[in-house]
């Protein structure tokens, strides 16, 4: 079939990676004078801003501070936002298959990110939420909020899974039960329980960052159980059972934490979050001879794939090794950043036949929130936590936003935040559903 959609460069996925790859060439290509067109798609008409919706689900964040439409994007320039669903990428006849049709292209950037990995733990997908999307964070916070108007005096919740993302939503879960609701539904108990499969929490971090995000979600009232694997998640029970650390597992600073404190095999749950993991997704889209073992897409050290030169790969959705290292880069927010700004000099640099160093990362540190006004920021060995730590992380993230006015109306919102409640409703009876059980 011939494709009746044509571009020179297109971009799927406008999430962290591909936003970036999309301003860094809209700039570049207007340095240059190179007249080009840059479609970018996406199944959503706005980026979503991800490591902030934990706190999208607490209300600590609108919506609107997380999301930014993509017609913004586009607009006064020669470039093109398209609303579909990619299903297919074919590198060699260099054409992509969406639900509008078929786009042939010059460069294609892939950026689709990834999936939930549920570990085939039964009953998982079915049964617990997740903040990977704005859907997902939304629907959380509609369906606690309608729980707090129920008569049901106790509310538990269970985060699955102790790295970055069960710390992130552990803590602001508990942030927001501790202040919020502690003040407007007094009569109301909400326990949080945080359950890891090892013995530590968040184990890429040094041993003093872990400690203190230990110590930090104790003193909130959350409940860790560690060396614990979830076996099954049913709508108002989770199973558990104690997990064997193997060696491997046990290099990990285990000893520095307390020991479970619950025999039980079954927990109760009324809101189970699922944050146990990431799975890879570009064997949904590619030909499995062009995907790695492991269903990413295998790079270069230009981010290009391995036997396709005018299909790139960055973001979640990529397997990205820097030089002389065996283990790929992490699926972080600061990796796609940095890689979609990487790809589009890198596709300049080859439309202008000039050369550019391959790729390289070098994180500039790690910052995260346990709940409202506490983070930790890791810059090598310099661990520091608290009120500043948080500010940090936000300042960072408003930097990314685009746009003077914007930014202003988030420092704005976020400032008069500090002084009140979230706001506390719940939209509609079911989101999940849509209108039709108004
Ligand atoms: C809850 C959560 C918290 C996190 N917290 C942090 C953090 O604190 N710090 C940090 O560094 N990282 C964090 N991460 C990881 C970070 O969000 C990801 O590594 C990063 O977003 C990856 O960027 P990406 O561009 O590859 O993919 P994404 O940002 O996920 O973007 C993928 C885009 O592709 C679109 N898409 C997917 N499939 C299709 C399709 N078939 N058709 C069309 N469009 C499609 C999606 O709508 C999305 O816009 C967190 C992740 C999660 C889930």
């Amino acid at each position: 079939m011939t494709p009746e959609l044509k571009t020179d460069i297109v971009i799927l996925g406008a999430g962290i990676g591909g936003y970036e790859a999309f301003r860094t060439l809209s700039r570049l290509l207007r340095r240059y004078n190179i007249k080009k067109q840059i479609t970018i798609v996406d199944q959503n008409n706005y980026f979503t801003f991800t490591p902030l919706l934990h706190e999208v689900a607490s209300g600590a964040v609108e919506p609107t501070h997380a999301t930014l439409p993509l017609q913004e994007l586009v607009y006064k320039t020669p470039h093109k936002f398209l609303k579909t669903t990619v299903t297919k990428i074919n590198p060699v006849q260099k054409i992509v298959t969406t639900s509008a049709g078929l786009m042939s292209y010059e460069f294609c950037v892939v950026a689709l990110g990834s999936t939930t990995n549920y570990y085939g733990v039964p009953g998982a997908e079915k049964n617990a939420y997740h903040t990977r999307s704005l859907a997902g964070a939304m629907i959380l916070r509609h369906n606690l909020i309608e729980k707090l108007e129920s008569s049901q005096p106790e509310i538990n919740i269970m985060v699955v899974g102790g790295g970055f993302t069960g710390v992130e939503v552990a803590g602001q879960l508990a942030y927001f039960a501790r202040h919020d609701l502690a003040k407007l539904y007094p009569e109301k108990k909400i326990a949080i329980t945080l359950v890891q499969t090892i013995g530590t929490l968040v184990p890429q971090l040094p041993l003093k960052a872990q400690q203190i995000i230990f110590k930090r979600l104790k003193k909130m009232g959350v409940k860790i159980l560690l060396n614990t694997a979830v076996k099954e998640v049913k709508e108002k029970l989770v199973v558990i059972e104690p997990f064997q650390q193997t060696s491997r597992d046990s290099s990990t600073p285990a000893r520095a934490f307390a020991q479970n404190d619950s025999p039980k095999k079954e927990l109760v749950s009324d809101f189970t979050v699922w944050c146990a993991g990431f799975g890879n997704i570009a064997n949904c889209f590619l030909e499995e001879s062009f995907c790695a073992t492991n269903h990413s897409i295998p790079t270069g050290p230009f981010l290009t794939h391995q036997t396709e030169s005018s299909l790139y790969a960055i973001g979640d959705i990529a397997q990205v090794m820097n030089k002389n290292e065996t283990k790929p880069l992490p699926q972080l927010g600061e990796v796609a950043y940095h890689e979609g700004r990487y790809v589009a000099e890198h596709i300049i640099a080859t439309m202008r036949k000039k050369t550019l160093a391959p790729f390289y990362f070098k994180s500039k540190g790690t910052l995260m929130p346990i709940g409202d006004r506490y983070g930790v920021a890791i810059f090598g060995p310099v661990v520091i936590s608290g009120l500043f730590a948080w500010w940090l992380r936000r300042t960072v993230y408003l930097m990314f936003m685009p746009g003077f006015l914007r930014k202003l109306k988030i420092v704005f919102d976020w400032t008069l935040h500090l002084f009140g409640f979230s706001y506390i409703i719940a939209v509609e009876r079911n989101m999940e559903h849509g209108p039709k059980n108004n």
